[in-house]
């Protein structure tokens, strides 16, 4: 496998490849980068992806996007990525990540990717910084960002009893008072799992019916510690800043708009996720939700050659570990597709 790896890099040539070593320019700095695989996106998913493909050879070169590091590097405490006895803060676990995946030889562009041609193999993408990136194999982990109520309270208390994710902050609020945004299949769902941990999960939202599965809303009807207030909207989220923490929410009635003040110690906002996946639209096969498609179980994308990994292909689970393990299986399909292309693409140039 190395061998046609090898032979691959010379067909394209190593020498073109930028290091990361200090003191060198970053790949950015030229206009035209070429690698056998370029990562889009530095989370989770993205290094890990580098991680594997850097060990097999590949020097890819991934690029960072305008959220270096992913959404982790927006929560404080992380409990549950394994290996870590102790919480791990976010951004120190992202910065080991991508220590790692450099230490192994990825070499990391600051851009932001802001047009791309999959017309190929090979792949074009245009950077923000003007600088082009020529891949013959893709692996896209761009993820998703939460929708958030954008009201006051919400920005500074975010990490501090604001969240959008009770999976990973659930845990936090055993045995206390928490309020979940949304009407949708999450929202009921992350209810139902608070529900098991905190005293009191109060659900509110803005009409006057779900639009969740009914069997969810059945469940979460019968269940004894949760409430649900109907045709709300949240005016403000209170809270003090020493130490930051949610004391209540502000509630305006949809109808009536008269405010009232429901007293809780988190809330959890789950008024559906955006993929980022505008780059891809009619270019990949996208899902009603706007997720990229990939065959069930696997991360091959309607492209050959073109994976995706983490968030941007996985509207269920949504973690840091599946993005991960997400990441490991596109570097290990792209090493595979390179591996069965570079033979051929080498002979073909003998022949010419
Ligand atoms: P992301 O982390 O979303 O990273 C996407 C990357 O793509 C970013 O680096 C961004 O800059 C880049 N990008 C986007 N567009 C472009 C572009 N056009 N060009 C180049 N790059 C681009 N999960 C857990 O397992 N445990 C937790 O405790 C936990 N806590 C969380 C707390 C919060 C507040 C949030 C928001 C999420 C939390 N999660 C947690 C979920 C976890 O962060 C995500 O599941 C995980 O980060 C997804 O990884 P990803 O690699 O798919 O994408
Ligand atoms: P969703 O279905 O789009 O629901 C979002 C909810 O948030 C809606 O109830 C919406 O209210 C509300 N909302 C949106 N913007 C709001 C705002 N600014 N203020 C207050 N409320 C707001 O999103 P989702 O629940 O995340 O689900 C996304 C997709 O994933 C869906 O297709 C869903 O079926 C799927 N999913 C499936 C499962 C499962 O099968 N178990 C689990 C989770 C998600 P309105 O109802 O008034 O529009």
């Amino acid at each position: 496998m190395l061998a046609s790896i090898s032979r691959y890099l010379s067909t394209y040539g190593r020498n073109r490849f930028m290091t990361s070593s200090a003191g060198q320019p970053g790949p950015e700095k030229m206009s035209v980068m070429f690698a056998p695989l370029i990562i889009l996106g530095s989370g989770p998913a993205g290094w890990t992806a580098a991680i594997y493909a850097a060990r097999a050879g590949l020097t890819p070169i991934l690029v960072q996007g305008i959220q270096p590091g992913g959404q982790l590097t927006i929560t404080t405490d992380v409990e549950n990525y394994p290996g870590f006895a102790e919480p791990v803060q976010g951004p120190w676990l992202m910065e080991q990540m991508r220590l790692q995946a450099e230490r192994m030889g990825t070499r990391v562009a600051n851009d932001h990717i802001i047009d791309v041609n999959l017309g190929g193999p090979p792949f074009t993408l245009i950077g923000d910084s003007g600088a082009t990136y020529t891949g013959e194999a893709l692996i896209v982990a761009t993820g998703a960002q939460a929708r958030w109520l954008h009201v006051p309270g919400e920005e500074r208390l975010k990490g501090f009893g604001v969240s959008a994710c009770a999976t990973c902050d659930g845990f936090f609020f055993r045995g206390k008072q928490v309020a979940v945004v949304g009407g949708g299949n999450t929202a009921v769902e992350e209810a139902l799992y608070l529900a098991n941990l905190a005293a009191k999960v109060t659900v509110i939202h803005r009409r006057d019916s779900f639009r969740a599965e009914r069997v969810l809303q059945e469940r979460l009807f019968a269940h004894p510690r949760v409430d649900v207030v109907w045709n709300a909207a949240v005016a403000e989220i209170v809270g003090s800043d020493a130490p930051p923490s949610v004391a209540g929410l502000r509630l305006a009635d949809i109808g009536t708009g008269q405010i009232s003040e429901v007293p809780i110690d988190g809330v959890f906002v789950a008024i559906g996720h955006e993929p980022a996946t505008e780059l891809f639209r009619g270019k990949l096969d996208l899902s009603a939700s706007g997720y990229i498609k990939v065959l069930p179980g696997t991360v091959t994308t309607s492209i050959p050659g073109v994976f995706a990994a983490g968030d941007v292909a996985d509207d269920i689970y949504r973690q840091a570990v599946t993005a991960a393990g997400m990441g490991c299986m596109a570097a290990l399909d792209a090493e595979r597709f390179l591996m069965m292309k570079s033979p051929r693409k080498a002979v073909a140039e003998e022949a010419a």
